[in-house]
């Protein structure tokens, strides 16, 4: 995925009519849309095929991975440009991963292919003000320009509201696409003005990330003791969604391995003094704050209850 992080450069450089010692190899290639191409995305790209027919001038893509969101940004543009689905006419399209477009694309050495990557830090105005001339310009290369804006979240708010600005303005011949892992992360008047897709979240039986450890040993804390955990949920932006969907998918494995004696983690400990009567409540309780969170109740909230439910769940309520 490394090869994504040049592309706005080095799409620049390509032109439109490379040379064919340029085209990069199909393993290249198909290494870059792996992510996009992960069973459990199934439905997610006959979505996107769904729409390419006529595609939306804004499209957001969220949950999920990262680098799941980042291979379907990619497919999405190989979808839209591929020679090879142009003519079909089948009723789900998808890219052929074989066209010199696709091959392109999935190196990041295609003409029409712009991506803002914000995986490593803001996206600065200027760098939105770059693009806007050539938003009025016809695609060199493709029949899309696709723009595609890598973790949406790390665009500024000026840079954001120039976006928003370019969106105003006609181009029919670009396409936006946003990755973000969570709507809320972005301006609402850029997610209004979008169609979102949103992406399995992620998978229970991976490890858990560290940051999500540590919540979880704070989480076995609290339900021990009633201490530490307000003081971190209450500080301003500390829970996002997607860390608060980790954090009960945490839960929900600790109480898993309680049931099958091989928790080891502090939490899996600390959900052993659920009482065995209590445990469907415990689960039951997961099941509640991961549909609150996915209907977007304020994830500090959901953290708040769900720490204070477990307490009293450990500590003999009936
Ligand atoms: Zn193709």
């Amino acid at each position: 995925m490394a090869e994504t992080k040049k592309v706005a450069k080095a799409s620049s450089r390509a032109g439109s009519a490379a040379a064919d010692e340029a085209l990069p190899s199909r393993e290249e290639a198909v290494a870059a849309f792996s992510s996009a191409l992960a069973p459990g995305l199934e439905r997610a790209r006959s979505r996107l095929s769904a729409l390419a027919d006529r595609p939306p001038q804004l499209l957001h893509v969220e949950g999920g991975e990262l680098n799941e969101r980042v291979g379907l940004a990619l497919w999405w543009a190989a979808l839209l440009n591929c020679a090879n689905t142009e003519e079909a006419g089948a009723l789900q399209p998808e890219p052929c991963l074989a066209c010199s477009a696709c091959l392109r694309i999935g190196a990041g050495l295609f003409a029409d292919l712009v991506i803002l990557d914000g995986r490593e830090g803001n996206i600065k105005i200027d760098q939105v003000r770059e693009l806007r001339p050539l938003l009025g310009e016809a695609p060199r290369f493709g029949r899309k320009r696709v723009v595609v804006v890598l973790e949406a979240q790390a665009l500024g708010v000026e840079a954001a509201n120039s976006l928003l600005k370019s969106l105003e303005e006609p181009c029919p011949d670009s396409c936006f696409l946003f990755t973000m892992p969570q709507r809320e992360r972005l301006l609402p008047t850029l997610v209004s003005r979008g169609w979102v897709l949103t992406l399995p979240w992620p998978d229970p039986s991976r490890p858990l990330p560290e940051s999500v450890r540590d919540w979880a040993s704070a989480l076995a804390e609290f339900t021990d003791s009633g201490r530490g955990w307000f003081e971190r949920t209450s500080v301003k932006g500390a829970v996002d969604a997607v860390l608060a969907q980790n954090i009960v998918l945490a839960g929900q494995k600790a109480l898993a391995e309680r049931l099958t004696g091989k928790g080891s983690s502090g939490l899996a400990r600390a959900l052993g003094r659920v009482p065995e009567s209590l445990v469907p409540a415990a689960d039951e309780l997961f099941a509640m704050c991961q549909e609150a969170l996915q209907a977007q109740v304020n994830p500090s909230l959901v953290m708040d209850r769900m720490a204070t439910e477990l307490y009293l769940l450990t500590h003999g309520r009936s």
